[in-house]
Protein backbone atom coordinates (compact mmCIF):
# COMPACT_ATOMS: atom_id res chain seq x y z
CA UNK A 1 0.00 0.00 0.00
CA UNK A 2 1.56 3.89 -1.07
CA UNK A 3 -0.06 5.90 1.65
CA UNK A 4 -1.76 9.19 1.29
CA UNK A 5 0.57 10.60 3.97
CA UNK A 6 4.28 9.52 5.38
CA UNK A 7 5.96 12.38 7.69
CA UNK A 8 9.37 13.31 6.73
CA UNK A 9 12.12 13.01 9.28
CA UNK A 10 16.00 14.50 9.12
CA UNK A 11 17.25 11.94 11.68
CA UNK A 12 17.87 14.76 13.90
CA UNK A 13 14.35 15.63 15.22
CA UNK A 14 15.85 12.41 18.13
CA UNK A 15 18.61 14.36 18.82
CA UNK A 16 16.78 18.03 19.22
CA UNK A 17 14.21 16.52 21.66
CA UNK A 18 16.77 14.49 23.73
CA UNK A 19 18.86 17.59 23.92
CA UNK A 20 15.00 19.89 25.05
CA UNK A 21 14.59 17.04 27.81
CA UNK A 22 18.42 17.98 29.43
CA UNK A 23 18.01 21.15 28.95
CA UNK A 24 15.15 20.99 31.55
CA UNK A 25 13.04 23.49 30.14
CA UNK A 26 10.26 21.32 29.07
CA UNK A 27 7.46 23.90 28.20
CA UNK A 28 6.82 27.04 26.17
CA UNK A 29 9.75 29.74 24.92
CA UNK A 30 12.57 27.30 25.81
CA UNK A 31 15.71 27.06 24.05
CA UNK A 32 14.03 25.61 20.49
CA UNK A 33 10.87 27.18 20.57
CA UNK A 34 13.18 30.57 20.53
CA UNK A 35 15.22 29.69 17.56
CA UNK A 36 11.94 28.42 15.87
CA UNK A 37 9.86 31.41 16.32
CA UNK A 38 13.31 33.80 15.05
CA UNK A 39 13.88 31.36 12.12
CA UNK A 40 10.24 32.70 11.20
CA UNK A 41 10.84 36.32 11.92
CA UNK A 42 14.07 36.47 10.25
CA UNK A 43 13.40 33.95 6.88
CA UNK A 44 10.07 34.84 6.61
CA UNK A 45 10.35 38.51 7.53
CA UNK A 46 7.30 38.91 10.26
CA UNK A 47 7.44 41.14 13.01
CA UNK A 48 6.74 38.74 15.69
CA UNK A 49 6.02 35.04 15.66
CA UNK A 50 4.96 33.01 18.78
CA UNK A 51 4.86 29.29 18.48
CA UNK A 52 1.32 27.52 19.38
CA UNK A 53 0.14 24.10 20.34
CA UNK A 54 -1.67 24.06 16.30
CA UNK A 55 -3.06 26.13 13.94
CA UNK A 56 -6.44 25.47 15.14
CA UNK A 57 -5.20 27.49 18.39
CA UNK A 58 -3.22 30.17 16.28
CA UNK A 59 -6.64 30.94 14.47
CA UNK A 60 -8.33 31.40 17.87
CA UNK A 61 -5.89 33.36 19.37
CA UNK A 62 -6.73 35.58 16.00
CA UNK A 63 -10.19 35.73 16.51
CA UNK A 64 -9.84 37.02 20.44
CA UNK A 65 -7.43 39.59 18.92
CA UNK A 66 -9.65 41.00 16.76
CA UNK A 67 -12.16 41.07 19.35
CA UNK A 68 -14.33 39.06 17.58
CA UNK A 69 -17.78 39.52 19.23
CA UNK A 70 -21.58 37.70 18.65
CA UNK A 71 -23.09 39.11 15.31
CA UNK A 72 -19.95 40.26 14.13
CA UNK A 73 -18.81 38.90 10.30
CA UNK A 74 -16.58 37.19 8.90
CA UNK A 75 -15.88 36.30 5.80
CA UNK A 76 -14.22 33.17 4.54
CA UNK A 77 -14.05 30.26 1.88
CA UNK A 78 -16.54 27.47 2.67
CA UNK A 79 -13.72 25.30 1.11
CA UNK A 80 -11.77 25.18 4.18
CA UNK A 81 -10.82 22.81 7.04
CA UNK A 82 -12.92 23.32 9.78
CA UNK A 83 -10.50 25.41 12.22
CA UNK A 84 -10.96 28.78 10.09
CA UNK A 85 -14.90 28.51 10.98
CA UNK A 86 -14.18 26.86 14.44
CA UNK A 87 -12.24 30.22 15.89
CA UNK A 88 -14.91 32.63 14.41
CA UNK A 89 -18.01 30.53 16.02
CA UNK A 90 -16.21 30.52 19.29
CA UNK A 91 -16.24 33.91 19.60
CA UNK A 92 -20.07 34.25 19.33
CA UNK A 93 -19.18 35.82 15.42
CA UNK A 94 -20.67 34.29 12.45
CA UNK A 95 -18.67 33.01 9.23
CA UNK A 96 -19.59 34.16 6.13
CA UNK A 97 -18.61 31.81 2.95
CA UNK A 98 -17.49 33.12 0.06
CA UNK A 99 -17.34 31.25 -3.26
CA UNK A 100 -13.53 30.00 -4.57
CA UNK A 101 -11.59 30.67 -7.81
CA UNK A 102 -11.44 27.43 -10.46
CA UNK A 103 -7.84 27.66 -11.35
CA UNK A 104 -6.39 28.03 -7.84
CA UNK A 105 -9.97 26.75 -5.42
CA UNK A 106 -8.61 30.24 -3.30
CA UNK A 107 -11.63 32.60 -2.27
CA UNK A 108 -12.95 34.41 -4.86
CA UNK A 109 -12.58 38.13 -4.12
CA UNK A 110 -15.27 39.36 -6.26
CA UNK A 111 -17.53 37.20 -4.33
CA UNK A 112 -15.63 39.07 -0.73
CA UNK A 113 -16.59 42.25 -2.03
CA UNK A 114 -20.67 41.28 -2.75
CA UNK A 115 -20.56 39.47 1.19
CA UNK A 116 -19.32 42.28 2.99
CA UNK A 117 -22.31 43.99 4.97
CA UNK A 118 -21.89 46.52 7.77
CA UNK A 119 -21.38 44.06 10.17
CA UNK A 120 -18.55 42.49 8.41
CA UNK A 121 -15.03 42.98 10.67
CA UNK A 122 -12.17 40.56 8.85
CA UNK A 123 -11.66 38.40 5.89
CA UNK A 124 -10.26 35.03 6.67
CA UNK A 125 -8.31 33.97 3.39
CA UNK A 126 -7.31 30.13 3.39
CA UNK A 127 -4.30 29.69 0.79
CA UNK A 128 -4.95 26.37 -0.49
CA UNK A 129 -2.69 23.46 -1.24
CA UNK A 130 0.06 25.93 -0.77
CA UNK A 131 -0.80 28.11 -3.01
CA UNK A 132 -1.66 32.05 -2.72
CA UNK A 133 -4.99 33.52 -3.02
CA UNK A 134 -4.68 36.96 -4.71
CA UNK A 135 -3.28 39.10 -1.93
CA UNK A 136 -3.55 42.25 -3.35
CA UNK A 137 -6.57 42.24 -4.56
CA UNK A 138 -7.94 41.09 -1.04
CA UNK A 139 -5.95 43.80 0.82
CA UNK A 140 -7.08 46.52 -1.32
CA UNK A 141 -10.72 45.13 -0.40
CA UNK A 142 -9.27 45.34 3.28
CA UNK A 143 -8.49 48.51 3.19
CA UNK A 144 -11.24 50.10 1.55
CA UNK A 145 -13.55 48.97 3.89
CA UNK A 146 -11.64 49.18 7.39
CA UNK A 147 -11.62 45.28 7.99
CA UNK A 148 -8.73 43.05 9.19
CA UNK A 149 -7.13 39.83 7.77
CA UNK A 150 -5.80 36.88 9.33
CA UNK A 151 -4.16 34.30 6.85
CA UNK A 152 -4.91 30.84 6.97
CA UNK A 153 -1.88 30.10 5.88
CA UNK A 154 -1.73 26.02 7.33
CA UNK A 155 -0.74 24.74 4.12
CA UNK A 156 1.07 28.02 2.97
CA UNK A 157 4.47 27.55 5.06
CA UNK A 158 7.46 28.86 3.33
CA UNK A 159 4.94 29.99 0.51
CA UNK A 160 5.44 33.38 -1.39
CA UNK A 161 3.16 35.74 -2.83
CA UNK A 162 5.51 37.77 -4.91
CA UNK A 163 7.90 39.03 -2.66
CA UNK A 164 6.31 37.95 0.74
CA UNK A 165 5.87 34.71 2.85
CA UNK A 166 2.39 33.73 3.23
CA UNK A 167 1.50 34.67 6.51
CA UNK A 168 3.17 37.96 6.29
CA UNK A 169 0.86 39.81 4.29
CA UNK A 170 -2.53 40.52 6.61
CA UNK A 171 -2.75 42.15 9.73
CA UNK A 172 -2.21 38.29 11.24
CA UNK A 173 -0.96 34.97 9.65
CA UNK A 174 -1.72 31.62 11.19
CA UNK A 175 0.82 28.18 10.58
CA UNK A 176 0.43 24.53 11.08
CA UNK A 177 3.36 22.16 12.16
CA UNK A 178 0.93 19.42 12.28
CA UNK A 179 2.01 15.90 10.97
CA UNK A 180 -0.02 16.61 7.71
CA UNK A 181 1.90 19.53 6.61
CA UNK A 182 4.99 20.09 4.86
CA UNK A 183 6.78 20.95 8.05
CA UNK A 184 6.14 18.64 11.23
CA UNK A 185 6.58 18.52 14.89
CA UNK A 186 3.52 16.11 15.75
CA UNK A 187 1.27 18.92 16.81
CA UNK A 188 2.06 22.69 16.18
CA UNK A 189 1.53 26.09 14.73
CA UNK A 190 2.49 29.56 15.01
CA UNK A 191 0.56 32.92 15.47
CA UNK A 192 2.50 35.84 12.98
CA UNK A 193 1.75 39.49 14.04
CA UNK A 194 2.82 41.27 11.21
CA UNK A 195 2.75 45.19 12.12
CA UNK A 196 1.07 46.24 15.09
CA UNK A 197 2.87 46.65 18.56
CA UNK A 198 -0.16 46.03 20.48
CA UNK A 199 -1.21 42.81 19.28
CA UNK A 200 1.80 41.46 19.64
CA UNK A 201 1.82 42.73 23.43
CA UNK A 202 -1.61 41.28 23.46
CA UNK A 203 -0.82 37.99 21.72
CA UNK A 204 1.55 36.97 24.50
CA UNK A 205 -0.64 37.16 27.33
CA UNK A 206 -3.82 35.55 25.22
CA UNK A 207 -1.06 32.53 24.32
CA UNK A 208 0.07 32.73 28.54
CA UNK A 209 -3.31 31.69 29.82
CA UNK A 210 -4.65 35.54 30.11
CA UNK A 211 -1.43 36.37 32.31
CA UNK A 212 1.49 38.77 31.82
CA UNK A 213 4.33 35.91 32.08
CA UNK A 214 6.19 36.91 29.06
CA UNK A 215 6.86 39.83 30.98
CA UNK A 216 8.00 38.55 34.33
CA UNK A 217 10.41 36.67 32.12
CA UNK A 218 11.75 39.04 30.91
CA UNK A 219 12.34 41.23 33.87
CA UNK A 220 9.49 43.82 33.46
CA UNK A 221 7.41 43.02 36.12
CA UNK A 222 8.40 41.17 39.47
CA UNK A 223 5.43 38.91 39.67
CA UNK A 224 3.03 37.67 36.96
CA UNK A 225 -0.92 38.27 37.13
CA UNK A 226 -4.34 37.62 34.95
CA UNK A 227 -4.40 40.98 32.76
CA UNK A 228 -6.70 39.42 30.28
CA UNK A 229 -8.71 36.41 28.78
CA UNK A 230 -6.23 33.94 27.47
CA UNK A 231 -5.75 30.09 27.48
CA UNK A 232 -2.94 27.61 27.27
CA UNK A 233 -1.80 28.55 23.53
CA UNK A 234 1.75 27.60 23.66
CA UNK A 235 3.88 24.52 22.75
CA UNK A 236 6.27 22.40 24.33
CA UNK A 237 9.60 22.72 23.88
CA UNK A 238 9.70 19.14 23.15
CA UNK A 239 7.84 19.65 19.87
CA UNK A 240 9.31 22.90 19.16
CA UNK A 241 13.16 21.05 19.35
CA UNK A 242 11.63 18.38 16.21
CA UNK A 243 10.41 21.10 14.43
CA UNK A 244 13.89 23.29 14.61
CA UNK A 245 14.78 19.91 13.14
CA UNK A 246 12.76 20.40 9.87
CA UNK A 247 13.46 23.80 10.13
CA UNK A 248 17.69 23.31 9.58
CA UNK A 249 16.46 21.48 6.27
CA UNK A 250 13.26 23.27 4.75
CA UNK A 251 14.88 23.88 1.61
CA UNK A 252 15.65 20.58 0.92
CA UNK A 253 12.49 18.63 1.85
CA UNK A 254 10.58 21.90 -0.26
CA UNK A 255 12.93 20.70 -3.59
CA UNK A 256 11.59 17.01 -2.90
CA UNK A 257 8.00 18.16 -2.30
CA UNK A 258 8.94 20.21 -5.89
CA UNK A 259 10.32 17.35 -7.99
CA UNK A 260 7.07 14.78 -6.98
CA UNK A 261 4.58 17.75 -8.07
CA UNK A 262 6.82 18.04 -11.37
CA UNK A 263 6.74 14.58 -11.91
CA UNK A 264 2.89 13.97 -11.28
CA UNK A 265 2.43 17.50 -13.81
CA UNK A 266 4.15 16.00 -16.10
CA UNK A 267 2.90 12.68 -16.24
CA UNK A 268 -0.67 13.37 -16.39
CA UNK A 269 -0.77 15.98 -18.44
CA UNK A 270 -2.09 13.89 -21.42
CA UNK A 271 -4.88 12.90 -19.67
CA UNK A 272 -5.61 16.85 -19.33
CA UNK A 273 -5.01 17.29 -22.81
CA UNK A 274 -7.65 15.02 -23.65
CA UNK A 275 -10.03 16.67 -21.65
CA UNK A 276 -10.16 13.75 -19.10
CA UNK A 277 -8.77 15.86 -16.03
CA UNK A 278 -7.77 19.48 -14.55
CA UNK A 279 -4.28 19.60 -13.39
CA UNK A 280 -3.51 22.44 -10.92
CA UNK A 281 -2.63 25.95 -11.40
CA UNK A 282 0.37 27.91 -9.50
CA UNK A 283 0.30 31.38 -11.27
CA UNK A 284 3.36 33.28 -12.00
CA UNK A 285 3.20 35.55 -9.30
CA UNK A 286 2.82 32.71 -6.85
CA UNK A 287 5.95 30.42 -5.54
CA UNK A 288 4.59 27.11 -4.27
CA UNK A 289 5.62 25.29 -1.15
CA UNK A 290 3.90 22.11 -2.88
CA UNK A 291 1.81 20.95 0.23
CA UNK A 292 -0.72 19.07 -1.97
CA UNK A 293 -1.09 17.44 -5.39
CA UNK A 294 -4.79 17.10 -6.30
CA UNK A 295 -6.76 16.90 -9.78
CA UNK A 296 -9.92 17.47 -10.67
CA UNK A 297 -12.11 14.63 -12.56
CA UNK A 298 -14.76 15.68 -15.02
CA UNK A 299 -18.02 14.53 -12.25
CA UNK A 300 -18.18 12.64 -8.72
CA UNK A 301 -19.01 9.81 -10.33
CA UNK A 302 -15.85 9.45 -12.15
CA UNK A 303 -13.59 10.87 -9.14
CA UNK A 304 -15.61 8.14 -6.84
CA UNK A 305 -14.73 5.47 -9.25
CA UNK A 306 -11.08 6.45 -9.86
CA UNK A 307 -10.20 6.81 -6.01
CA UNK A 308 -11.67 3.18 -5.33
CA UNK A 309 -9.82 1.47 -8.01
CA UNK A 310 -6.54 3.27 -6.73
CA UNK A 311 -7.45 1.57 -3.31
CA UNK A 312 -8.36 -1.48 -4.66
CA UNK A 313 -4.72 -1.18 -6.66
CA UNK A 314 -2.68 -0.33 -3.32
CA UNK A 315 -2.76 3.42 -3.78
CA UNK A 316 -4.31 5.75 -0.83
CA UNK A 317 -5.77 8.57 -2.33
CA UNK A 318 -8.17 11.51 -0.79
CA UNK A 319 -10.81 14.33 -1.02
CA UNK A 320 -11.93 16.82 0.99
CA UNK A 321 -13.39 19.40 1.86
CA UNK A 322 -16.96 18.47 2.41
CA UNK A 323 -17.75 22.66 2.02
CA UNK A 324 -18.28 23.93 5.60
CA UNK A 325 -21.73 25.70 4.58
CA UNK A 326 -23.35 22.01 3.81
CA UNK A 327 -21.64 20.35 6.70
CA UNK A 328 -24.20 19.40 9.21
CA UNK A 329 -22.83 22.44 11.62
CA UNK A 330 -22.75 24.72 8.39
CA UNK A 331 -26.74 23.74 7.89
CA UNK A 332 -26.85 24.70 11.73
CA UNK A 333 -25.72 27.79 11.26
CA UNK A 334 -28.21 28.55 8.59
CA UNK A 335 -26.61 27.62 5.18
CA UNK A 336 -28.14 25.36 2.34
CA UNK A 337 -27.00 23.40 -0.40
CA UNK A 338 -26.72 25.28 -4.12
CA UNK A 339 -26.00 28.73 -2.12
CA UNK A 340 -22.32 28.08 -3.57
CA UNK A 341 -22.05 26.02 -6.59
CA UNK A 342 -18.17 26.52 -7.45
CA UNK A 343 -17.73 25.02 -4.09
CA UNK A 344 -19.96 22.27 -4.22
CA UNK A 345 -19.13 21.66 -7.84
CA UNK A 346 -15.19 21.42 -7.27
CA UNK A 347 -14.88 19.67 -3.78
CA UNK A 348 -17.16 16.83 -5.49
CA UNK A 349 -14.76 16.23 -8.56
CA UNK A 350 -11.13 16.90 -6.81
CA UNK A 351 -8.72 13.79 -6.05
CA UNK A 352 -5.20 13.81 -3.89
CA UNK A 353 -2.33 12.03 -4.63
CA UNK A 354 -0.06 10.76 -2.28
CA UNK A 355 2.40 13.71 -1.43
CA UNK A 356 5.74 13.32 0.52
CA UNK A 357 9.29 13.35 0.44
CA UNK A 358 9.80 9.89 1.09
CA UNK A 359 7.31 9.22 -2.15
CA UNK A 360 10.07 7.06 -4.73
CA UNK A 361 10.20 7.51 -8.26
CA UNK A 362 8.62 4.08 -8.99
CA UNK A 363 5.81 4.93 -6.31
CA UNK A 364 4.64 7.99 -8.50
CA UNK A 365 5.12 6.38 -11.95
CA UNK A 366 3.29 3.36 -10.72
CA UNK A 367 0.35 5.55 -9.13
CA UNK A 368 0.49 7.72 -12.73
CA UNK A 369 0.33 3.94 -14.84
CA UNK A 370 -2.70 3.37 -12.44
CA UNK A 371 -4.76 6.76 -13.09
CA UNK A 372 -4.14 5.90 -17.02
CA UNK A 373 -5.31 3.01 -16.61
CA UNK A 374 -8.50 3.33 -14.41
CA UNK A 375 -9.56 6.29 -16.34
C1 LIG B 1 -4.42 21.82 8.79
C2 LIG B 1 -5.21 23.04 8.69
C3 LIG B 1 -5.64 23.75 9.82
C4 LIG B 1 -5.45 23.23 11.22
O1 LIG B 1 -4.13 23.05 11.58
P1 LIG B 1 -3.80 22.34 12.99
O2 LIG B 1 -2.37 22.69 13.22
O3 LIG B 1 -4.03 20.88 12.79
O4 LIG B 1 -4.70 22.92 14.01
C5 LIG B 1 -6.32 24.93 9.64
N1 LIG B 1 -6.59 25.41 8.42
C6 LIG B 1 -6.22 24.76 7.30
C7 LIG B 1 -6.53 25.35 5.96
C8 LIG B 1 -5.53 23.54 7.40
O5 LIG B 1 -5.18 22.89 6.29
Amino acid sequence: MIPFNKPYMTKKEILYIEDAIFRGKLSGDGYYSKKCSTFIEEIFNTKKALLTTSCSSALDMAAILLDLKEGDEVIMPSYTFVSTANAVVLRGAVPVFAEIEEDTLNIDPEDIKRKITNKTKAIFPVHYAGVSCDMDRIMNIARKNDLKVVEDAAQGVNSKYKQKYLGTIGDIGCYSFHETKNYVCGEGGAILINNDEELVRRAEIIREKGTDRAKFFRGEVDKYTWVDVGSSYIISDINAAMLWAQFERIEEINEKRKKIYKMYYKGLKKLEVVGKIKLPTIPDCCKSNYHIFYMLLNNEFERNHLMNEMKIHGVETIFHYIPLHISPMGERLGYKKGQLKVTEDLSGRLLRLPMYPGLTDAEINYIIEMIYKYI
